[in-house]
């Protein structure tokens, strides 16, 4: 008879890194950090309407010591990257960055020399979301899919080198 036979029904069994990954995605602490227009509707998806306290995560943190995700809504001129790597830098591990909108994930319409021509040249991308802007709507459906990503992160895994390294596996695939 399999361990699970002879538990009591309702009992759940799980690993210290899966229940360390369940914490985990449901306390998510973004950093306040918008960029241009983007940041108009992130902060709706803040605002009562679509309630991102349902997922935990209503409390933007002014200080980047305090944050484990950094949404970057909008385009990231090339005075102001430096800044951002910083902000992300400070940021407690493990952390995850979501690129949201056009600008933010490929310099979008913006192709000149002032913007760059996608965040992930600056810091890892977990998560790149489509859109000029993306609705909110949209935003929480990225975040849910960063969940899923949340729950299965390894522990004690060095998160910028796994995505440089995922990276590099589908350039040359
Ligand atoms: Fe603005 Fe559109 Fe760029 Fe977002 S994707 S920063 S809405 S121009």
């Amino acid at each position: 008879m399999g361990l699970e036979e002879k538990l009591p029904s309702g009992v759940l069994l799980s690993t210290v890194e899966g229940l360390a990954g369940y914490m985990r995605k449901a306390s998510f602490w973004p950093a306040t950090f918008g960029l241009a227009c983007c940041a108009i509707e992130m902060m709706t998806f803040g605002a009562p309407r679509f309630d991102s306290s349902r997922f935990g995560m209503e409390v933007f943190r002014p200080s980047p010591r305090q944050a484990d995700l950094m949404i970057v809504a909008g385009r990231v001129s090339n005075k102001m990257a430096p800044v951002l790597r910083q902000i992300y830098d400070q940021m407690a591990e493990p952390k995850y960055v979501l690129a949201m909108g056009v600008c933010a994930s490929s310099g979008g319409m913006f192709n000149n020399y002032a913007i760059v021509q996608g965040v992930d040249h600056v810091v890892p991308v977990d998560m790149y979301l489509p859109g000029c802007p993306p609705r909110p709507e949209m935003l929480i459906d990225a975040v849910l899919k960063l969940h899923d990503k949340v729950q299965h992160t390894k522990l004690g895994v060095n998160r910028e080198l796994e995505i440089r390294e995922q990276e590099t596996v589908a350039l040359s695939a």
